[in-house]
């Protein structure tokens, strides 16, 4: 904490006790300064408009505060990007030339949840404001998106939220597309996800919160936190998050009063019920995003029945608390994120998928509440409710580890037709290095099939995902044409690349739909005219008849279908198309000099 005792006075009587922003100074600077939670005694939170303008007087007011425009969102209004910093410069290159940290916080990603949005205003007014504060921004700059979902924000009431307590009035989760956000960052449906990854990299954040309000079970918890999982980050930095990083907010959080978990991700019907697991954040979410730039990161989960007030309060002490140790330890986690870049870059084999390791277990000492039963007067049936006269501290299996389920080795180089311009934006966006081909050439590369492939049978998130992909390789010579472009895997960005690139990762554009076109077949045959064929086919090769004899021999349905062994017949045959479920990105393993632009 960094209030005085005389000025934790002051702002008790000023803003009540849901005063969280302490001034120095008059109080007359306060009350020009407070925020429409503050004003709200901690019942409301802030309209997008409302702090797009608190920031922009901030900014007028302050030269340790810039905001600016950071490209277009689905609902027609721009990205804002607030930054706070020493005051000597708002550009990202001068300010880690400086030696600062860069801390991105993303607020409103869905907007049903706000505390983070209330919390930053508040953060940046102190951190300029208050001088006990000011200290932070030595070698720290911050960075806030005040509403990332903003068309969503628009969209407010106070319905949409079922369970949670407060505000008065809050946005909607889907987005102008009814998309949700938080799971847009590696598909990019949304101009908001293309926009916010140009200002990902355009800052290159050390450390990035996005900050949420929980679902699911009652705990005394009034925050709960998901940072990323240290099995998806480099050693250096996995070392540092969790040896560092995790101990200092544990103690932070524990000095300001406010009890904290990890996020309560059960197995049963509560914590008590099977356990809990540490939750796979795979690149679809914003911290799984981030891992693949070797990034910190960590989601703030407020919990939907505390006050909105304790809620707001508790994402501001967490933001408070990871700017503190930024600041303090920045040598340290420069060095960390340096060597972690380096490892990534020497790595030649990547896991590019996980599940939760149910093999190995560890406990966790949980704080609950007892989960009881009683008959349920809407159905008869037992109704679970939380006994909050019987809270309990009790030690529940814990799956904190991750197994590898697939991995692919780096190929020198991806070789990507320009026939999808959509997946170049993307890259580009995402800081990817391009080249192009200068000529057309005949390239002899390393091709994937997909074997097979499992959709959803109703749309995710706007796409017909495919859950199982398996691939084979081949080797074969394509055709590639003057201006298709070139990624090589020699760049900081070869997680992204991986990960989006190999159609079995965990959320490829491949799953997403990206090259369904492939999928289907754009010949076939007539069955009474390619009969004869196919009975030249067998006499002609013995190999051929062999197998399909086998084939025949260990499966009655296909021996009993006409339809099924000609069409076996016709994927044997000359005929076959050698595009049908061949991925159109190659695997360039560098034999001779591609020709570049
Ligand atoms: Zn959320």
């Amino acid at each position: 904490m960094f209030m005085s005792k005389l000025a934790t006075l002051v702002c008790l009587l000023l803003l009540g006790e849901w005063g969280i922003g302490l001034p120095t100074g008059s109080v007359a600077l306060a009350q020009t300064w407070q925020t429409p939670f503050e004003r709200s005694q901690g019942q409301a939170s802030a309209t997008y408009a409302e702090a797009i303008a608190y920031y922009q007087r901030l900014a007028e007011a302050y030269p340790e505060v810039h905001i600016e425009e950071a490209g277009p969102t689905d609902i027609g209004r721009p990205l804002h990007a607030v930054v706070v910093s020493d005051g000597t410069s708002s550009n990202p290159a001068d300010l880690r030339r400086a030696g600062n940290r860069i801390l991105l916080i993303l607020n409103g990603i869905h907007p049903g949840e706000p505390c983070g949005i209330d919390a930053s205003m508040m953060l940046a007014r102190d951190l300029v404001q208050q001088a006990e504060l000011q200290p932070l921004l030595q070698r720290l700059a911050v960075v806030i998106v005040p509403v990332y979902n903003i068309g969503g924000a628009l969209n407010r009431g106070d319905w949409a939220r079922t369970n949670q307590v407060g505000p008065v009035a809050y946005g909607f989760r889907g987005n102008a597309r009814n998309l949700d956000l938080n799971r847009d960052f590696i598909k990019a449906d949304s101009r908001n996800a293309r926009s916010f990854a140009r200002l990902f990299h355009r800052w290159q954040p050390d450390l990035f919160i996005d900050t949420h309000t929980t679902n699911g079970a009652d705990y005394p918890a009034v925050l709960t936190y998901i940072y990323t999982h240290p099995d998806k980050l480099p050693p250096a930095l996995a070392t540092y998050q969790q040896e560092r990083l995790i101990p200092h907010m544990s103690a932070h959080m524990a000095e300001a009063g406010i009890p904290i978990s990890p996020y309560v991700n059960v197995f049963g019907r509560t914590p008590d019920d099977g356990g809990m697991a540490a939750f796979l954040d795979l690149p679809r979410y914003a911290s799984g995003y981030a891992a693949l730039f070797q990034t910190l990161s960590v989601i703030t989960e407020a919990h939907m029945l505390k006050p909105f007030s304790e809620r707001v309060e508790a994402t501001y002490h967490f933001l408070l608390g990871v700017a503190q140790h930024m600041n303090a330890n920045h040598e340290a986690l420069a060095a960390a994120i340096a060597a972690g870049k380096a490892e990534v870059r020497a790595t030649e084999r990547f896991a590019i998928h996980w599940e939760t390791d149910r093999e190995r277990v560890d406990s966790l000492l949980f704080h609950g509440y007892e989960g009881r039963y009683r008959p349920s007067a809407v159905t008869g049936q037992p109704r679970l409710y939380y006994d909050h006269s019987a809270p309990y501290q009790r030690n529940i299996p814990y799956y904190p580890y991750l197994k590898e389920t697939t991995h692919s080795t780096r190929p020198v180089a991806y070789l990507i037709p320009q026939a999808y311009p959509e997946l170049v934006e993307r890259l580009q966006a995402n800081a990817i290095q391009l080249r192009r081909l200068s000529q057309d050439t005949v390239l002899t590369v390393e091709v994937s099939y997909i074997d097979a492939w499992e959709s959803r049978s109703r749309p995710y998130e706007g796409h017909f995902f495919h859950d199982k992909v398996t691939v084979r390789r081949d080797t074969q010579a394509i055709a590639c044409y003057q201006g298709d472009w070139v990624a090589y895997t020699d760049q900081s960005g070869v997680a992204f690349l991986m990960h989006v690139l190999e159609p079995e990762a965990a959320d490829s554009y491949f799953r997403w739909n990206f090259f369904d076109g492939i999928l289907m077949r754009k010949e076939y045959y007539s069955a009474y005219v390619f009969e004869d064929e196919a009975a030249e086919m067998l006499a002609e090769d013995p190999v051929l008849r062999a197998a399909f004899a086998a084939e025949k021999a260990r499966d009655s349905a296909f021996a009993a279908s006409p339809w099924r062994q000609l069409t076996y017949l016709y994927e044997h045959s000359r005929h076959s198309e050698p595009t049908y479920t061949r991925y159109p990105v190659y695997r360039w393993w560098g034999s001779t000099a591609l020709p570049l632009e």
